[in-house]
C-alpha cells in the first residue's frame, strides 16, 4: 500500500522534474498555468490533507532515525506563493522537527563572509526538515540581474570575472553533492508564476485592505526585469539540476495545485529516504524489563502494578502477527525468485 502510494506520487511529479543536463527555456518548457487532469480543485483539499499526514508521519520517523536531514529550497518570483506553500506543507508537522529561514538582502556581517556562509549556518540538523525561503540561488538570480549586488560582495578579481556565474553553478553543485553524501537530502522547488497572474496578485494586494501589508512597490519595480529573471531562472535550472539535487518546476498560477505538487515532491524525497524507527537492541529490551519490574514493585496499595500491561500485550501480539506476515511474504518472494531463476536456467 505504502509502496503503491510512493510509486503513484513518483509518477505524478516526474513531469515537473528538470532532467539533469537538459537546457531549459522556461517560457517554452514549463506552463505556469498547468494543472493535471487527475485532480480537481475540489478534491485537492482532501488530497493535500492526506499529503500533510504523510509528511507528518515521515518527519517523525526521520527524527527518530536521526541520520538524514532534508533541506527544502524554495525559489520564486514575488507573489508566486512561497509563504502560503510553506504554511500548508508544514501544517501537520511537529514544529520541533522543522525550521524555516527566510533570506533577505545580505547584512554587512554576511557580506564580510563568502556567499555560502549564511546558508551553511542555517542548515537543518539530522532528523530535521529545514526550509529555505529564498536561498543561495539568489546568488545567481537577483545578484545576476542586478550586478551592483556583486560589487557589494567585495570579491577578489578572479572571483568576479566573466565566468562568475559558471563558477557559482559549480560551487553550488559541489556543495549540494557534499551535503547529499553526508546525509542531507536537498529538495529544490521553483514556483513558476506567469506574468499575468503576478499582475493580478499585485492588484489584489492593492485592492483588498487585508492584503495591503503584502504590497511592496519594490516588487512591482522588479517586475520591470521580468525577462532578465526568466533568463536567469532558465540558466539556473539548466546548470544546477543534478542527479543528486534535481529541480522541480511547480506550476504556480493555481495555488491549490502548487501546494499539492510541493507536498508531493517533499513526500517523494521522504519516501526515498524511507526513515525507520530504530530497533531496540536485546540488551536495551532487557534493561526495559528490569526497570519494569522495579516500577511495578513501587505500585501503591490498590493501584494496578502496570496499567498498560494489557495494551502492551495487545500491541506485542499485533507486532508478532505483522512480523509473521512479513516473513511469509519474504519466503514467498524468495521461492518465486528461485522458481523464475530455475525457469531462466
Ligand atoms: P522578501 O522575500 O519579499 O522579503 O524579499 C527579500 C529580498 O531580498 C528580495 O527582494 C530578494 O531579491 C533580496 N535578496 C535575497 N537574497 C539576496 C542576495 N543574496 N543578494 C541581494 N538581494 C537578495
Ligand atoms: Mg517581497
Amino acid at each position: 500500500m505504502a509502496d503503491e502510494r510512493a510509486k503513484r506520487i513518483a509518477e505524478r511529479i516526474a513531469p515537473l522534474r528538470v532532467t539533469p543536463g537538459s537546457r531549459v527555456v522556461l517560457a517554452k518548457d514549463f506552463d505556469p498555468g498547468y494543472k493535471a487532469d487527475f485532480v480537481t480543485k475540489k478534491d485537492a483539499v482532501e488530497l493535500l490533507q492526506q499529503g500533510v499526514e504523510v509528511l507528518s508521519e515521515y518527519q517523525e520517523r526521520l527524527a527518530a532515525q536521526d541520520t538524514w536531514g532534508v533541506l527544502v529550497v524554495l525559489q520564486a518570483l514575488d507573489a508566486a506563493g512561497k509563504d502560503g506553500t510553506i504554511r500548508h506543507v508544514t501544517s501537520g508537522i511537529n514544529p520541533q522537527g522543522v525550521s524555516v529561514h527566510s533570506f533577505k538582502v545580505p547584512s554587512s556581517e554576511e557580506l564580510d563572509h563568502d556567499y555560502l556562509w549564511r546558508f551553511a549556518k542555517n542548515l537543518p540538523r539530522r532528523g530535521e526538515i529545514g526550509i529555505f525561503n529564498r536561498s543561495y540561488y539568489e546568488e545567481v538570480l537577483v545578484v545576476r540581474v542586478h550586478p551592483e549586488n556583486l560589487t557589494r560582495q567585495r570579491l577578489p578579481k578572479a572571483a568576479r570575472g566573466r565566468d562568475v556565474w559558471k563558477r557559482r553553478y559549480r560551487d553550488i553543485n559541489d556543495w549540494e553533492r557534499y551535503l547529499g553524501d553526508n546525509g542531507f537530502k536537498i529538495v529544490k522547488l521553483f514556483l513558476n508564476l506567469s506574468k499575468e497572474e503576478q499582475r493580478t496578485r499585485f492588484l489584489r494586494r492593492i485592492d483588498l485592505p487585508d492584503h495591503n501589508w503584502k504590497f511592496s512597490a519594490a516588487d512591482v519595480h522588479e517586475r520591470g526585469s521580468w525577462d532578465a529573471y526568466q533568463k536567469a531562472f532558465s540558466g539556473m535550472l539548466s546548470a544546477t539540476s543534478t542527479e543528486w539535487a534535481p529541480w522541480y518546476v511547480i506550476p504556480a498560477d493555481h495555488k491549490w495545485f502548487a501546494r499539492l505538487c510541493a507536498a508531493a515532491v517533499l513526500a517523494n524525497a521522504l519516501f526515498e529516504i524511507d526513515p525507520r524507527f530504530p530497533k531496540v537492541t536485546d540488551e536495551a529490551r532487557k534493561a526495559l524489563r528490569d526497570t519494569k519490574v522495579e516500577l511495578e514493585a513501587e505500585a501503591p496499595k490498590g493501584a494496578a502494578s502496570d496499567p498498560f500491561a494489557d495494551e502492551g500485550a495487545r500491541t506485542d501480539k499485533k507486532a508478532r502477527k505483522k512480523a509473521a506476515r512479513g516473513a511469509r511474504k519474504a519466503t514467498k518472494r524468495t521461492n518465486e525468485a528461485a522458481a523464475t531463476e530455475a525457469d531462466d536456467g
